[in-house]
Order: structure tokens, then sequence, then C-alpha cells
């Protein structure tokens, strides 16, 4: 779930499936009569629609205003016949020079035009990418496997630096060994370092581990305490990992700020941060609290099986529509879909006990990849 960077495993050559045609089948744009969640403003949706960059419909109608005007300064001004011939050529220009970019139909509209786009468009924007995301991945989830809060914690910590599917790998005999904190902050240091060896950087993550099951074990009760102060006050546990056990083990909304999550959040034009607070304030106040937890599955869920960092399956993408970075990535959308990974190209997921919703095969365990 927090992983930062993709292993081999997300480097699998895709395989071609029959859910190939329904992941990578961009989505039609909803008609202008869709049912939105956000229409506190009391905007129409052909309002925003003319806010994020004249729709054929209101282009129409500008035409036709404007045409007396036009009529009328020929009449008075023979010279001013020029000037429409002129401007003409210079207004296409942007939709000409977005074409052979490479850009998704609607990609102007997407906060990629020229004009900036008005905060209400982005929010409506990025609500609309969340709704997209959700019936794209129904069945987002946390992607380490966990039986309770201490588990979670555990995990997390491991993922630093390594995939989620090798810190499930690896868990299972870790969790056998030492099931409670009391249990892992008297473990032989050696040992539980050979234990956690495949997730990279064993030394420094086992440090974390003897030493915040030593906090939990001494200042909570042998417990994992539900509150974000708490929480960072534990060895090795920063925002990014107590937002993760908040939101998936305690019910607490908290957005995940991991590398994919940044990428992609910059690619959507969502926020301009690179700090991870900073991120994570521009984009928890674009969402309403309830949507945090799910939103932070479904944006990672979608860095690892289409918006990859360095080659974006964009002509694969349901969301490209909305998306102003389309074209940063492969457009061909046969040369698209290979490159999806996990449960879209047809391929294991990072958990090896998966959720039952989940439409792909398990991980396999370690060792028989
Ligand atoms: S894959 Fe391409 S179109 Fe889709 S979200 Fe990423 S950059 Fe945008």
């Amino acid at each position: 779930m927090t992983s930062t960077r993709d292993s081999a495993v997300g480097e699998q050559p895709a395989v071609k499936s029959a859910k190939d045609a329904n992941a990578a089948k961009p989505r039609a744009r909803r008609g202008a009569g869709e049912t939105v969640g956000e229409k506190a403003d009391g905007k129409s949706e052909t309002a925003l629609s003319a806010e994020r960059g004249a729709p054929p419909a209101g282009a129409k109608k500008t035409a036709a205003k404007e045409a007396p005007t036009k009529k009328a300064a020929e009449k008075k001004v023979p010279a001013a016949k020029k000037t429409p011939a002129k401007k003409t050529p210079a207004a296409k220009a942007p939709a000409k020079k977005a074409a052979a970019a490479g850009k998704a139909p609607g990609a102007e509209s997407a906060g990629g035009g020229a004009r900036p786009e008005s905060r209400t468009a982005l929010v409506r924007r990025a609500r609309r990418i969340n709704r997209e995301l959700a019936e794209v991945y129904p069945y987002a989830h946390p992607e380490l496997d966990f039986e309770n809060s201490f588990q979670l914690l555990v995990a997390t910590v491991l993922s630093a630096q390594t995939t989620d599917l090798r810190v499930n790998q690896t868990t299972p005999a870790l969790f056998e060994a030492y099931p409670t904190p009391e249990d892992m902050a008297a473990a032989d240091p050696e040992r539980l370092e050979q234990l956690i060896r495949p997730t990279g950087f064993f030394r420094a993550k086992a440090r974390s581990l003897l030493g915040l099951s030593a906090a939990l074990r001494d200042r909570f009760d042998g417990e994992v305490p539900g509150r974000l102060q708490d929480l960072v006050t534990l060895p090795g546990v920063g925002r990014k990992t107590a937002n993760v056990v908040l939101g998936n083990a305690f019910g607490v909304p908290g957005i995940t700020v991991d590398t994919h999550f940044q990428r992609l959040v910059r690619r959507w034009r969502w926020t301009a941060e690179t700090d991870p607070e900073k991120i994570e304030a521009e984009v928890c106040a674009l969402f309403p609290k309830s949507d945090w937890t799910m939103l932070s599955h479904r944006v990672i869920f979608h860095g690892r099986r289409i918006c990859h960092s360095r080659k974006p399956a964009c002509g694969a993408c349901p969301i490209a529509p909305l998306c102003p970075a389309y074209g940063e990535g492969e457009t061909d959308p046969e040369k698209a879909r290979k490159l999806l990974k996990y449960e879209k190209g047809g391929l294991p997921g990072q958990r090896l006990k998966p959720p039952p919703d989940f439409p792909g095969p398990p991980a396999p365990p370690l060792g028989a990849e």
C-alpha cells in the first residue's frame, strides 16, 4: 500500500486477457444530465463545463451572438474584415498543438487548456475522477495482508522502499514467530533481521520494529493507539504510516501520500505541491472527509496498474478525458494494453490473501514467483 517503488513484480510481462477489453476501454464522458455529488454551489453541469472550457453548445451561442457585431463592423470599417480572418487561425492553434501532442479529447477542459481552471471546475473534475476510479476499481483495498492493527502497523513499516508483495511474502513467518508487541519487543535482533531481510534495509527496519513494539508494550498497554498524535511518536512511524493504520484498522479517514499518490495528483493538477504534508492538505480540501481513505486506495491502485511512473498507459486509461497529462505515456491502445499490470494485465495481485471481491489471482508465496 505504501511501497515507494515498483518492483520486478510490477515489471512482469503483461498477458492479454479478456479483462483487457474492459480495463482498457476509455469511459465515455457522462452526459449533461449526469447526477453529480457536488451540487452545493448550485451550478449546473453545463455551467461548470463552460468554466472548464467552451463546449460545442456554448461555442455556438457565442458565435451567434458575435455575428451581428461582426457584420456591423464589416459595414462600418471595411478593413475589419481581415481581423477575424487573422484571429481564427490563432484561436485554432492550441487545438492543433494539442492534437499534435496527442492530447485526449476534452483534455482542454480537463485542466489542460490555456485558460486557468476555476476552483469549482477543479473540485468537480477531481471528484469525477474519484467516481470513475471507483467504477474501475470497485475492489480497491489496502494491499498489505494483515489481520489486526499491530500486523498492519508492522507491515506498513516494512513496506518502505519495497513492494507490498514482498512484505506480504515476508510477514507470515514474522507474525507466526512474534504475534504480539510483547513477543516482538523481546525478539532476538539477529533472528528478527533474518526474518525481515527480504524487505531490504532490514537492520534499520528491525530497530524500528523492536522500538515500536517496546513502546506499545510500555506506553500503550500492548495496544496500537488509534490517534495520529500517538502513532507518530512510535519509532519508524511517520504521518504516512499513521494514516494507513488509522484509515484501515480504525476507520479514521485519512489520505496516504505515497509515491504513486504524489505522482498522480500532480499529473491531474490537483496540486503543484511537492511536500507530502502540503499535498495531503490540498487534496483533503478537494474531497469530503468520508472519501479520503478509499480515494487513497483508488489513486494508488491506478498508479500501480495503469498510470505508471515511467510509461503511463494513457491509451488504455479510463479517465483519459479528465486528465490534463494524457499523452505523457503510450497513447496507442494496443501498445498501452500491454503495459497494464496486476489484475488489469491478467497477472497476480500483491496480496497472498486478497479480499473475496478481488478479480485477480492471489500473489504467490515467497520463492514461488
Ligand atoms: S495513464 Fe495517462 S491519461 Fe491516464 S491518468 Fe495517467 S497520465 Fe492521465
